[in-house]
């Protein structure tokens, strides 16, 4: 029988997620049906309840649920712990499992793309629930210092200091969105604004060498900033590979080769 997974968030359109799936259940020849749900922003925990009580087999949760599953959750893995946020749920022996997959995706996508992050120093964003997912990861990986710019200068401090504890060897502050200036190996875009059509300007007396926008599918003004700077730039469409991936080997205990799916890439 086919298992049934889905991915919910508001909106949820824009997403790939079912299309990747699919690609990864028919190269490793596993029976599953994987769709979007549009989920009214007060409507989470029972669409959640609803989906496990009548047999679905895994969630993905993104814009703006992945604090919601955090809480809802009744056992965690360590990095979801750490992040605050859920991207990935499951049932397992009736309680329900949180994880959060973006970090290790995002790490993956950046090394694939040749850009070291050892000793980097990185500028970041946002300070939602993607942002909680990859700091440890990004600490993990070598960043020395991450930089986290926020529209609203109380979410980036909270997230600081819930967050500095588990990164002791990286040098993390927060500073607010319109306060922007310095040098960084590393810009990551981890706003929503390109999914709602507003644009961010970068300042001029910001410089940054590489530049990722974690949303995909979509013109994104930050990363037309990052052409009009020749600046080495991409999109998401790999941290979404890279974080499916991590989903698909939860649940199906397979992990998939992301060289194998890069065709599935917007066209530019
Ligand atoms: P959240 O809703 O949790 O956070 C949104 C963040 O965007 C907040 O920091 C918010 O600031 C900021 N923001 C929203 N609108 C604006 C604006 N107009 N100007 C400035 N800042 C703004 O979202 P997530 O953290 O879950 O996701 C963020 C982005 O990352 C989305 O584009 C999402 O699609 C993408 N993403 C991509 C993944 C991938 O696999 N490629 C995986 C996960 C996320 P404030 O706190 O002030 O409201």
């Amino acid at each position: 029988m086919n298992k049934v997974f889905a991915v919910v968030g508001h909106p949820i359109e824009h997403s790939r997620s079912p299309e990747l799936h699919h690609a990864f259940a028919e190269k490793l020849a596993i029976p599953l049906t994987y769709s979007k749900h549009l989920v009214p922003l007060d409507g989470f925990t029972q669409h959640v309840k609803a989906f496990f009580q009548t047999g679905g087999h895994g969630l993905n949760i993104t814009v703006p649920f992945k604090e919601q599953a955090f809480a809802l959750c009744d056992v965690l893995t360590e990095r979801a712990k750490i992040a605050k946020a859920v991207n990935t749920l499951w049932m397992q022996n009736g309680t329900l499992h949180g994880d959060n997959t973006d970090g290790q995706g995002l790490v993956e996508a950046i090394q694939s793309l040749g850009w070291s992050l050892q000793n980097s120093k990185i500028l970041i964003l946002g300070a939602g629930g993607a942002t909680r997912g990859v700091i440890y990861p990004l600490a993990a990986a070598g960043a020395t210092e991450i930089v986290v710019a926020n529209r609203t200068l109380e979410r980036a401090e909270q997230l600081v200091q819930d967050l500095e504890q588990h990164v002791p060897h990286t040098r993390l502050r927060a500073v607010s969105l319109n306060a922007l200036e310095g040098e960084f190996d590393l810009i990551i875009n981890a706003t929503s604004a390109s999914l709602s059509g507003e644009a961010l300007q970068l300042p001029a007396q910001l410089t940054f060498h590489h530049a990722y926008e974690m949303a995909y599918g979509k013109p994104s003004s930050f990363l037309e900033q990052a052409q009009q700077r020749h600046v080495p730039h991409s999109d998401g469409f790999g941290m979404l590979i890279g974080q499916a991936i991590e989903s698909f080997y939860i649940w199906n205990g397979v992990k998939p080769k992301l060289a194998d799916f890069l065709y599935l890439a917007p066209k530019a």
